[in-house]
């Protein structure tokens, strides 16, 4: 077992925070609310810095798609998040209420969700990226009452099903071009922002009112939009300081769109929360463009996902050497499992570890993570962080021994849980199907130290020659042959194996595919793994189908491969 020992080197105070589980009780004392009674995520993440030591620290760094530049202090940001919550005042948005946004990176989506969140709405963020039809069926799903965007993405996504969205009252417009000509129900940003009043009474709430609603990434089916409440702040303040192991002289740069949940329970609240600066670039990806990014910022902690780094991999090493990179100390990565190859390299190349962790949109924060201290063993998920029970069971809830896949399910009660599926108590109702679980749909096996190792997602494991077998270790096998870039495994029905295993690959540049490579690849992972853990078919593919969040979407491959209808696409990537 390989195994990296980073104990020491990060700041987690056991004592303090961990004992037990006691920790979640413990860290409500670093909050306002805990001695005023007042409670609001968006008080404890902007203005409570802007009214301590940090108020002229720099909470916001971002770089534009084409070398623009701005910063923002804690306190820039309260004013600006205080005349915006008026701004929503005006526009007719109470609490309660949802407001979208539908904005690329740039500023007004980060000042936008912590005024929605001021004025006690709930803030649900659209991957811009997104066609008007995803746009319109989740806005419909909630009864949307006000969008914020852009001209540019109204037309995109907004303008052909506007009509469609009964709800609807109000869009406000940011970044709009002088000969713009406003139609009655639209605001411009700007100039509401240039009247609006700088003194805004925040909307106390309860802890258990909701703030965030975010819709998951649709990998297995039709996303579901997912309700989080003020309380969550607690999870994703806890995690961000001692899973990410963010610091107050750190400069963080979590990749993630806040279109997805990783990038705003890590990419506005966590960080804030924790009173760190961070980085936002709103570029499109390219390795140049994050290294310099890397580079010109100085940062320390990058939070990115494991098809980012696939890909950067992909780039080869040479790309590396026009950039310092010296600034990072701490890498951490989630989404998707991390291919131990793809540790290794950045351990080679990056000189640290990349320290995988584990969650969902419906638990709001890490879950299982290879947190402080903990020494990282390479493929595994790392432990339940402290304070969160987690366990793999049977389907009728019974513990599966060591070493035995089985359902990953975690003990409901922690912060961050969601706290519904919106206007859909019978879906939400599926999760807790195990009694006394939370239950995750993924598959997972525990090692005998207590290690957590992600197996797949269940619908996904493929029974084989009677073996079940996690499409997951196969593609990291994969991962290890030198053509190999990308993997996606699925089990095709088979009258003699019941199932084989299939692979769809697509090579590194400078790779032919052949039958020869075929047969190569084959016999290497028959090598790696079980006799009957191999893939029997290979196809190559330019690109594998993913999630615009990029993960792989193994149901349309099966579904593609077996002729069948591919389901909801909506947040498919199809570029
Ligand atoms: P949908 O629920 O709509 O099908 P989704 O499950 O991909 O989409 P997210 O909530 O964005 O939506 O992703 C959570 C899932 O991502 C987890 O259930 C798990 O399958 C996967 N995942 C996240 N982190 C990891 C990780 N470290 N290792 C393995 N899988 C991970
Ligand atoms: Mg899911």
């Amino acid at each position: 077992m390989e195994i990296v020992d980073k104990t020491g080197t990060c700041n987690l105070d056991y004592n303090r925070v961990c004992k037990n589980g006691f920790c979640f009780d413990e860290v409500k004392k670093d909050f306002d609310w805990y001695y005023t009674g007042q409670v609001n995520i968006a008080h404890e993440t902007i203005d409570r810095h802007a009214n301590s030591w940090r108020k002229n620290k720099i909470a916001l760094y971002w770089e534009g798609p084409d070398n623009e530049h701005e910063k923002y202090t804690f306190m820039e940001l309260k004013t600006l998040t205080d005349k915006f919550a008026n701004v929503l005042k005006m526009a007719g948005v109470k609490k309660g209420d949802r407001v979208f946004t539908y904005l690329p990176r740039i500023p007004e989506l980060y000042i936008s969700a912590i005024s929605i969140a001021k004025v006690g709405a709930i803030f649900a963020p659209l991957f811009g990226g997104f066609r008007a039809e995803a746009v319109r069926d989740r806005m419909n799903d909630s009864g949307a009452k006000v969008v914020i965007t852009t001209p540019e993405m109204k037309k995109i996504g907004i303008e052909e099903i506007q009509s469609e969205v009964p709800s609807l009252e109000k869009i406000i417009l940011a970044d709009v071009p002088e000969s713009y000509k406003f139609n009655d129900n639209e605001l411009s940003f700007d100039a509401e922002m240039t009247y609006a009043p700088e003194e805004c009474n925040m909307e106390w709430c309860s802890l258990e009112d909701p703030v965030i609603m975010h819709y998951t990434s649709g990998t297995t089916g039709k996303s579901k939009g997912v309700v989080h409440v003020h309380n969550a702040m607690i999870g994703h303040y806890i995690t961000t300081k001692w899973v990410q192991d963010l610091r107050d002289d750190d400069v963080y740069w979590c990749t993630a769109d806040p279109g997805w949940v990783t990038g705003t329970s890590y990419g506005i609240f966590g960080p804030w929360l924790t009173g760190a600066s961070q980085v936002v670039c709103s570029g499109r990806f390219s390795p140049d463009a994050w290294y310099s990014a890397i580079d010109k910022y100085k940062v320390t902690v990058w939070y990115t996902a494991p098809t980012a780094l696939r890909m950067l991999m992909k780039a080869g090493d040479e790309v590396i050497k026009n950039y310092s990179l010296r600034s990072l100390r701490y890498i951490t990565s989630v989404g998707e499992p991390l291919n131990p190859e793809v540790i290794r390299w950045g351990m080679k190349v990056y000189g640290h570890p990349i320290h995988e962790n584990y969650w969902m949109t419906e638990t709001g924060s890490n879950m299982i993570a290879n947190f402080y201290g903990l020494p990282l063993k390479i493929g595994s998920m790392g432990k339940p962080f402290p304070g969160i029970e987690a366990a793999v069971v049977d389907d009728s809830g019974k513990v599966l021994p060591p070493g035995v896949p089985g359902n990953l399910v975690i003990k409901p009660g922690w912060p961050s849980m969601m706290r519904s599926i919106w206007n859909n108590p019978e879906k939400y109702r599926e999760y807790f199907r195990i009694p006394g679980w939370y239950v995750t749909g993924d598959s997972a096996f525990v090692d005998n130290d207590g290690y957590f190792w992600f197996t797949g997602r269940v619908d996904d494991v493929i029974k084989t020659s009677g073996e079940r077998v996690g499409p997951f270790e196969v593609e990291s096998a994969l991962l290890e042959h030198p053509a190999v870039a990308e993997a996606g495994v699925i089990g095709k029905p088979d009258p003699l194996y019941g199932n084989i295993i299939k692979a769809f690959i697509s090579l590194k540049s400078g790779y032919e595919g052949s039958e020869e490579l075929k047969r190569e690849i084959s016999g290497f992972v028959k090598t790696k793994l079980a006799a009957h853990a191999f893939p029997r078919e290979i196809e190559f593919k330019a690109g594998l189908p993913k999630t615009r969040s990029g993960k792989i979407m193994r149901r349309v491959l099966k579904a593609q491969e077996l002729g069948q209808p591919l389901g909801d696409l909506a947040t498919l990537d199809d570029e």
